[in-house]
């Protein structure tokens, strides 16, 4: 039953592409609780790809409208 034998192949190397240390860019979008901007940006594990709006403090995200509390952010699940 070699149908069953390339079912199993497939299956392995799925699991090895996720144990692929990757660090993926996620998507995710930021609502300044300030001034209720939201934008897109990017997230490399934990760590912001800064902006010219956006830079990251303490772990957190911050807009740069002054706001001193962190914004909020909406990750966007694509798996
Ligand atoms: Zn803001």
């Amino acid at each position: 039953m070699t149908l069953v034998l390339d079912k199993e192949k497939a299956v392995i190397s799925r699991r090895r592409m996720k144990e692929m240390p990757v660090l993926q860019m996620e998507e995710a979008v930021a609502l300044c609780p300030k001034c209720k901007a939201f934008q897109t940006i990017f997230l490399v594990g934990d760590r912001l790809v800064e902006t010219r709006k956006f830079s990251q403090r303490d772990g957190q995200v911050y807009h740069d409208c002054g706001a001193e509390e962190p914004c909020r952010l909406y990750r966007t699940l694509k798996h």
